[in-house]
């Protein structure tokens, strides 16, 4: 991006959805919009205009809103697949979308669908993880195996630790709660469990993590951990093996 500083996120929060502008002057693209009317209403507001959406996944909670944003707006709307409402065009890895952000990348991050891609802006330091990856946790494998979300995870997990995460759901102090039982001994997650409920009271979202306090905080992502080993009972197992188990009690949790 030729001038990284330009730019800025808004955050809608509809019930524990999330759907993000990234707005670039007068122009932005939406974000996993999982209705219309919170964006249309934002867009009035700030007098903006919506150039593009971007779906993360075909799930009716990201793309709920695509008909009406693209009939009311003209935006174009991306995704990863045909099951895309109002789809126009199909993002894999090499997609060029430099006149909607500059620079954005498209990564593949199969696991909670098979389509499942994240939008990486490296030079603003920021990714949309969708429900791949959320803050202290990840999402449930539908119809993927933990093999393959693993992978994904380690791909995110990868990128530089400043790395703005912006995810889909607002589920962390749920994801804190779990994780605190998982990883007992981890003062990272006692401390970032206190600040989120601190949040909670006054009204606020937690977004944005960061790649680097997720790797501390995120149990998905610490499955080498001998606390979180010695928690499962899994000495000696594989990673993906204590990933799948953590993910099997997170279904229950
Ligand atoms: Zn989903």
């Amino acid at each position: 991006m030729d001038n990284a500083s330009q730019w800025e996120i808004e955050q809608i929060l509809t019930g524990d959805n999330y759907i993000y502008l990234f707005v670039q002057g007068s122009e932005a693209v939406v974000v996993d919009p999982s209705e219309a009317a919170p964006v249309l209403e934002l867009l009035k507001g700030r007098n903006l205009r919506c150039t593009c959406v971007l779906n993360t996944h075909d799930h009716w909670d990201h793309t709920g809103g695509n008909e009406e944003l693209k009939k009311k707006t003209g935006c174009l709307v991306v995704g990863p697949d045909q099951g895309i409402p109002a789809i126009d065009r199909i993002a894999a890895k090499d997609t060029e979308l430099d006149e909607y952000i500059p620079g954005l990348q498209i990564l593949p991050v199969p696991g909670h669908t098979h389509g499942s891609i994240a939008y990486h802006i490296p030079s603003a330091r920021i990714i949309f993880t969708g429900d791949t990856l959320f803050a202290s946790g990840c999402g449930r494998l539908m119809g993927c195996s933990a093999d393959t979300m693993y992978g994904s995870l380690m791909r995110l997990a990868s990128l530089p630790p400043q790395t703005r995460v912006y995810c889909g759901h607002e589920y962390t102090l749920e994801n804190l709660r779990f994780a605190a039982l998982m990883d007992p001994g981890n003062d990272a997650v006692r401390i970032r469990l206190k600040e989120v409920e601190s949040l909670y009271r006054e009204g606020k979202t937690t977004m944005p993590s960061t790649i680097g306090l997720e790797k501390e905080t995120n149990p998905f992502l610490r499955v080498h951990s001998a606390d979180i080993r010695n928690t499962l009972n899994m000495d000696g197992k594989s990673p993906v093996e204590v990933f799948a188990e953590l993910r099997r009690r997170k279904d229950v949790f």
